[in-house]
């Protein structure tokens, strides 16, 4: 396992916070220590049941793990177990959520000085896009949402929930939002929001946000910016290369933006964003609850949420995240983004330069994932062997993903144009990895060899 300094850490900050409380008669809590124990060490045992998600190896899916300050005050906040639906609830905890979101609102040069902002934490990004999606429906009604083919299928599911039309638009070999199609989509003058999704979930794929608001200018609607996965490249926007940099040098220029702490903010789940940028929205979330709102005549979180209870432990840990590591630019957290692209860079130039492997056609990832094929005759063939280089990879302790890609995007033109291929995929998101790139490689390299033995070795590829 790792060590962990986060143990030695919460005990010091509980000890700090109980003594906030001490003026409480105490109060003793009931418990049969032995049996908890019991229950304890049956949750680790079954808990074992699990891909090491914390360590550098593994490089599967979009699985970061949190920060040890990030987990520490998370359980710290559990001895007060606060509920952001409203000051009542969760005094400090709201106050802590305002100033995070303030600070991820200013990455993307949002203040309460420049215009202001609507902006609260959600417990996914799904709600996050739920509500941009929502207020959407809401400001353009009886129009219709239109993403990319590539853009989280949550879009196309919370239309549903919402009752708002919602069409895919192609995307190109890259990823991206084909532009062509899009403006096909815009010429029939029914389209009232416009998700770019700037890191598809896939691929790490930025839509060209530049082009799609030169759009906005000439057709007029919404932009809603997907940036759950991708958000935080913001901040380095000197190790992304042209044209994403573009996209995400545009992100403030858009209506609304989600961005997932809980996916590249060292937060664990149950924290995403939403932020809009036009203040007014909050009145559409008026209610008026005869209950919730009495203590405070400032803003209640619940007032301008979807969702009404909310973990107030998310924004602590949040907040204390930011604490140490300000979202800054050159920072300490900008940096473990910008070694995690460069291990992706590197991953993908070795691949590239092996023949037992295939990669996209289109180029260089475009943040921190990158997609190859393995080399075979065929795509069935190619498939198997993924899920076998797969298999061979976690029995040397080395995790990576699967996903299924159009064959065009690796050159593959005969059959169908919608054929796909499944193809091996990993996420380089951890800090650690440019540090571990080495070890993942051999891995990776053993696992192809075995695999392209057992069918015969490359003599047999196409
Ligand atoms: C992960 C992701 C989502 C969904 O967010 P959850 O936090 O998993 O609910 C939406 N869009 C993109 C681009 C994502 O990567």
């Amino acid at each position: 396992m790792v060590s962990d300094p986060a143990d030695g850490m919460l005990r010091r900050a509980i000890n700090a916070l109980e003594a906030e409380f001490a003026h409480l008669p105490e109060h003793l809590i009931a418990l049969d220590e032995e049996a908890a124990d019991r229950v304890l060490a049956l949750t680790a045992h079954r808990l074992g049941d699990n891909f090491p998600y914390f360590h550098p190896l593994y490089a599967g899916q979009m699985l970061k793990p949190p920060h040890p300050v990030a987990r520490a005050a998370y359980a710290l906040a559990m001895k007060i177990n606060p509920n952001n639906h409203a000051r009542d609830g969760g005094r400090a905890s709201s106050a802590m959520e305002v100033e995070a979101v303030e600070a991820i609102a200013a990455m993307f040069g949002w203040t309460p000085k420049n215009g202001g902002y609507l902006g609260h934490l959600t417990s996914s990004g799904t709600m996050a896009n739920l509500e941009a999606l929502w207020m959407a429906g809401l400001l353009a009604p009886g129009k219709r949402v239109v993403g990319s083919e590539q853009a989280h299928y949550t879009h196309q599911r919370v239309s549903g929930v919402l009752r708002v039309p919602y069409a895919a638009v192609a995307a190109d070999e890259r990823g991206r939002m084909d532009l062509n199609a899009l403006e096909a989509e815009l010429r029939k003058g029914d389209v009232g929001t416009v998700v770019a999704t700037l890191g598809t979930t896939a691929l790490g794929a930025v839509d060209p946000l530049d082009e799609i608001l030169s759009l906005r200018a000439r057709y007029g609607f919404r932009v809603h910016v997907d940036a759950a996965y991708g958000g935080y490249f913001a901040l380095i926007p000197q190790d992304l290369d042209e044209p994403a940099r573009r996209a995400f040098a545009a992100i403030g220029d858009s209506d609304s933006i989600v961005i997932d702490p809980h996916k590249h903010g060292l937060q664990p789940y149950g924290c995403g964003c939403v932020l809009f940028r036009d203040p007014a929205v909050g009145r559409f979330y008026k209610h008026d609850s005869p209950y919730t709102y009495f203590t405070s005549k400032e803003l209640h979180l619940g007032e301008i949420s979807l969702e009404c209870s909310r973990a107030g432990a998310a924004a602590v840990a949040l907040w204390a995240t930011h604490q140490l590591l300000p979202l800054t630019h050159g920072g300490e957290f900008a940096r473990g983004l910008a070694s995690g692209r460069r291990a992706a860079r590197e991953l993908d130039r070795r691949l590239r330069a092996d023949r037992r492997f295939v990669s996209l056609l289109a180029g260089k990832p475009e943040l921190d994932i990158v997609v190859w094929a393995m080399q075979a005759p065929g795509a069935n063939e190619a498939g198997e062997r993924a899920q076998a280089a797969f298999d061979a990879c976690a029995r040397r302790d080395l995790h990576l993903a699967l996903v299924q890609l159009p064959r065009f995007w690796f050159g593959q033109r005969d059959g169908d144009a919608s054929d796909a291929i499944k193809c091996l995929r990993s996420v380089l998101m951890k800090p650690e990895h440019e540090a571990w790139l080495d070890r993942i490689w051999e891995r990776l390299s053993a696992a192809a060899d075995e695999v392209l033995e057992g069918s015969g070795g490359l003599a047999k590829t196409g």
